[in-house]
């Protein structure tokens, strides 16, 4: 496993619903070049008239950073779609942030009295493999779909995205975790069959997160001892608010959706697989003219199904 450093990251920095904001450096652009032993490497450009920023400002949550990657994912991972990975992902880091060496940039960069002339010190410290990246986001997509999967089926009987989960992607393909049950036909019977094994499929599901190192921390500003996480790439970000969220989300089956769904979680859209924030305690599809049509059929196919029940 990749050793990472320790950034002080306080659970209780911004406040809220136990939301963090990141404190994580912030570059102009960044690009794609070959390196001397011929992998490919993304850097940040520095413009000596764009310095490179270190703040809060940006009120980037753990969870818009662990949906903005898991878009990336299923957008890079499309094998209907051609891209080129270095594109892709030097897109992602100029909307969002720089994915690695959080730590060590941080802390360069607050003592460093003149960037300019340390610039080249800062792109290096900055670069990382496209390859590496790539492979850490199959990682984090193809977990946060399987989590999908089995809760939409576990707690909401919604059979749709664990029936989806094995698919032949352009990066990786989608865990095989319900391929066992894909014989049975019958909804219910399918949604009874993955309650009946949840405990092992949560196990599964459990096995694939890494470990986090958490430790206390004087924090001089506010002369408060904190809990902090061991944070150094956007990964880990991304791995450490995804595990509050399995955590905090696994409701008993009977709770009230409105509570558990009160403070913004996000949700996958029922048509287009797509992650949104939830407006909605009822929310299934995202604000995409085309999911709302077929949000609109559903509905009206479930009103006519009632009715003829009836
Ligand atoms: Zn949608």
């Amino acid at each position: 496993m990749k050793q990472i450093n320790a950034q002080q990251i306080s659970f209780g920095e911004i406040g809220g619903a136990g939301e963090i904001v990141y404190r994580v450096p912030r570059f102009i652009g960044y690009f794609e070049e070959t390196d001397h032993q011929g992998k490919l490497v993304v850097k940040p450009m520095i413009d000596p008239f764009g310095k490179p920023t270190l703040d809060y400002d940006y009120k980037l949550t753990g969870q818009d950073l662990l949906y903005s990657i898991c878009n990336l994912y299923r957008i890079m991972n499309n094998s209907d779609v051609s891209m080129n990975n270095g594109d892709a992902v030097c897109y992602w880091c100029n909307r969002n942030i720089q994915p690695y060496n959080i730590k060590s940039l941080t802390e360069y960069m607050d003592n460093c009295d003149d960037w300019i002339l340390n610039y080249e010190i800062i792109q290096n410290q900055a670069a990382f493999y496209t390859d590496e990246f790539v492979r850490e986001l199959c990682n984090l997509g193809q977990t946060m779909e399987y989590y999908m999967a089995l809760r939409d089926a576990f707690y909401e009987g919604n059979p749709k995205n664990a029936r989806e989960l094995y698919y032949e992607g352009r990066l990786c393909d989608g865990y095989p975790f319900f391929e066992r049950f894909s014989r049975i036909e019958d909804d219910t019977k399918y949604i009874q069959a993955i309650r009946n094994d949840y405990r092992e499929l949560a196990q599964i599901l459990i096995g694939l997160f890494p470990e986090f190192k958490v430790g206390l921390q004087f924090e001089n500003k506010t002369d408060k001892i904190g809990m902090y996480a061991d944070i150094d790439s956007v990964f880990d970000i991304c791995w450490y608010t995804f595990s509050r969220l399995v955590a905090d989300i696994a409701p008993p089956l009977d709770e009230d959706l409105d509570s558990l769904y009160s403070n913004g979680s996000y949700i996958c859209c029922l048509n287009c697989g797509r992650y949104v924030k939830r407006k909605g305690p009822r929310q299934k599809y995202c604000s995409d003219p085309e999911c709302q049509a077929a949000r609109n059929r559903q509905k009206y196919k479930n009103f006519y199904k009632r009715n003829k029940q009836k």
